[in-house]
């Protein structure tokens, strides 16, 4: 799943080539309109198909920027202004090409589901292969709630005053340290990958409960977590399972990753150990991390 680093990586490939644009047009694959019809809603959430197209039409993109894991596309049509919300689930991935055959993994080119052709003869093509990915058609962020609650960018001046201030709630102090620090409202956009490298670094076991950590420590790791998120910002990303940046390009963060999917601790050698976590693997090594 794509996390911080990956979304942003998306993000600083779109920007250059889809700032300032106008669409021209919509064009929705044949099955996000058969789910719908059975009444379910791949990856486009709460508009009606037809109202998604139309709102979309003619609409100018503004500026492009990460949220989170969240891509924000702020749109203006007839001097309204629009929020296209586009988180990419498992598997999304945009391309900005002339035709879609020149998407030259089958994987995406066979999972087409949104086009837009721009101003300038361009197609932005979203693919996603197992649909987990979502769009939402905004007026502003207030119109769903969820982003509301999102924690502070993390690297923001606030943010780990707000990760502390979070993890004294009584209903963070029992859990887990790792299911913690995945969560969106305490520390935006660090998901599986950064907290298991995060934790690693730190010799902090992922099951610990949070009250067993002291605030000093609790400081130190918030820290460790931006340092692992910057790290892999700066090589584009982890390129574990199928993220891509517009350009088809993958991340070089995955050779760097010390314990994520490690059978070994680089450190001691022994073989690590893994335990699901609020329903993610996690890894660890037994002697290392307590
Ligand atoms: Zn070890």
């Amino acid at each position: 799943m794509p996390e911080l680093p990956e979304v942003e990586g998306v993000v600083n490939s779109l920007k250059p080539v889809a700032t300032g644009k106008t669409i021209e047009e919509v064009t929705l694959s044949t099955v996000l309109e058969v789910s719908r019809k059975a009444g379910k809603q791949a990856i486009i959430k709460g508009s009606e198909l037809t109202h998604f197209k139309q709102e979309l039409v003619d609409a100018k993109i503004i500026q492009i920027v990460r949220r989170s894991k969240y891509i924000y596309f702020h749109l203006e049509k007839n001097h309204k202004n629009l929020l296209l919300v586009n988180h990419l689930g498992m598997t999304g991935a945009w391309f900005y090409v002339h035709e879609t055959h020149e998407i030259t993994e089958e994987k995406f080119r066979k999972h087409i589901h949104v086009i837009f052709r721009l101003n300038d003869g361009m197609l932005l093509v979203y693919a996603d292969i197992r649909r987990f990915g979502e769009m939402r058609l905004l007026e502003s962020e207030e119109q769903f709630p969820p982003l509301l609650l999102m924690a502070p960018e993390p690297f923001d001046e606030s943010a780990r005053d707000h990760f502390l201030d979070m993890s004294k709630l009584v209903k963070y102090q029992n859990k887990s340290i790792k299911e913690v620090i995945m969560d969106g409202q305490v520390i935006s956009g660090c998901g599986n990958i950064y907290a298991t490298e995060a934790l690693f670094r730190m010799n902090i076991h992922p099951a610990r409960k949070v009250n067993r950590i002291s605030q000093k420590r609790l400081s130190e790791l918030f820290h460790t977590v931006v340092v692992v998120l910057n790290e892999s910002i700066l090589v584009g990303g982890s390129s574990i399972s199928d993220y891509r940046n517009i350009n088809g390009e993958a991340g070089g963060m995955q050779h760097r990753l010390q314990m994520y999917g490690k059978k070994q601790c680089p450190h001691c050698l022994i073989p690590t150990k893994q335990r699901v976590l609020g329903g993610r693997n996690s890894w660890y090594c037994p002697s290392c991390q307590r």
